[in-house]
């Protein structure tokens, strides 16, 4: 290994050092493809967030609330135009039961995960179930949202009723690439607008991209990390791309690769520890999709950086449905999959930081810098 590359990431380990990494040595970090040298990039990553936040994984049970989609974008496997799916929405009573495992579990957190959808109907029952999750856990539940575009009045109605984090994807900050993978309905300046409408509301607010996606440069990942620093995002969620074969997107990709899905999981990996050396204190979840391409993705996701999990608590009738991508993990007893994953990140040397919400720290420092 270089010796330029060993003293560029011991440099970076320092406080405040990843925000003097140039956009050519991010690139060159992303780029990364020798094992021992990614291992030395995610033990320093691994660093900074233990000085920064600690050696805990705050777990979030991810509620799949429903498939239905206004939204018809490239890669995801519940676009409107996918005709193949099956639609769902949960009733609150689902809702009950999930939220109820979850703090059985002694999960901090929940995250409502759907479809785009803005239609009143779907509004007030987010509400509702935000009432309802509120009264659950007597308030004590940390709440996300991932629920997509709405307007000022719905974010504020759904942050009065109990919600405080939201997290929404930027998918690209390419904007040519975000038009390509969004050819119809789906407008980017709408999406970076939600965004800053959420830092208002007062939310957590967390973005994120794919990775590895078709036509997305390393220079891309740069522009998409430079984004998160300079909106000051508080936590990010991104995963590697997957295919779906009844999308446009994984069509696409099947035609030009004979048939074999590509693998972008050491870049995922390598995308979360380069943010977690330049944004420092930020939350980074380790996603699905990591779990997706490797059995222990999530854990190594934690090991290059990441200190976020979102088990899945939705009733397992419905995972079927809820196939954003192929080969995502779905019907296991949320309990033994739960069992398993705690020991499993024990083996690792991380605990879970059971019962508390696992708020962003950086979120808390910016907004006492406010005050
Ligand atoms: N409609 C909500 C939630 C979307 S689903 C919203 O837009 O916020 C959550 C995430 O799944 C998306 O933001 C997208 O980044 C990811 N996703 C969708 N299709 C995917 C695919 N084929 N591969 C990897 N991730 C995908």
């Amino acid at each position: 290994m270089s010796s330029n590359l060993l003293q560029l990431i011991a440099r970076s380990v320092n406080p405040g050092a990843g925000k003097l990494l140039s956009d050519t040595e991010l690139e060159y970090l992303l780029g990364l493809t020798n094992e021992t040298e990614r291992n030395e990039l995610y033990k320093a990553a691994y660093q900074v967030k233990l000085r920064e936040i600690g050696s805990r994984v705050y777990f979030r049970g991810l509620i799949e609330v429903g498939n239905r989609c206004a939204k018809d974008c490239y890669y995801c496997g519940i676009r409107a135009g996918n005709r193949k799916v099956e639609r769902f929405q949960l009733s609150l009573e689902d809702i009950k039961v999930a939220t109820e495992e979850a703090l059985e579990l002694n999960y901090g957190s929940v995250v409502l995960q759907s479809g785009e959808r803005e239609d009143e109907a779907y509004v007030a029952f987010i509400e509702e179930a935000l009432t309802l999750i509120r009264e659950l856990s007597g308030g004590a539940l940390g709440v996300t949202l991932s629920l997509g575009e709405q307007t000022e009045e719905v974010y504020r109605r759904w942050r009065e009723a109990g919600a405080h984090r939201y997290l929404l994807r930027i998918e690209t900050t390419n904007p040519v690439l975000y038009h390509k993978w969004h050819p119809v309905g789906c407008d980017f300046e709408r999406r970076i607008g939600c965004l800053e409408l959420l830092r208002k509301l007062d939310y957590q607010v967390g973005t994120g991209v794919l990775i590895g996606a078709p036509g997305q440069t390393l220079k891309d990942l740069v522009g998409d990390l430079r984004f998160f620093e300079r909106q000051d995002i508080d936590m990010i969620g991104m995963g590697p791309y997957l295919v779906h074969r009844d999308t446009p997107m994984g069509q696409e990709v099947l035609e030009a690769n004979d048939g074999r899905e590509p693998d972008n999981f050491d870049l995922a990996l390598n995308m979360i520890a380069v943010a977690r050396l330049l944004l420092e204190d930020v939350n980074i979840a380790s996603t699905t999709a990591l779990h997706a391409l490797r059995s222990d993705g999530r854990e190594r996701g934690v090991l290059a950086g990441a200190n976020v999990m979102m088990p899945n608590m939705s009733p397992l009738n419905h995972r079927k449905d809820y196939h954003l991508y192929q080969n995502k993990p779905t019907a296991v007893d949320s309990t033994l999959a739960h069992t398993s994953l705690v020991e499993s990140l024990r083996q690792i040397g991380a605990e879970v930081g059971f019962g508390v919400r696992g708020d962003s720290c950086h979120y808390a420092k910016r907004r006492k810098n406010n005050s």
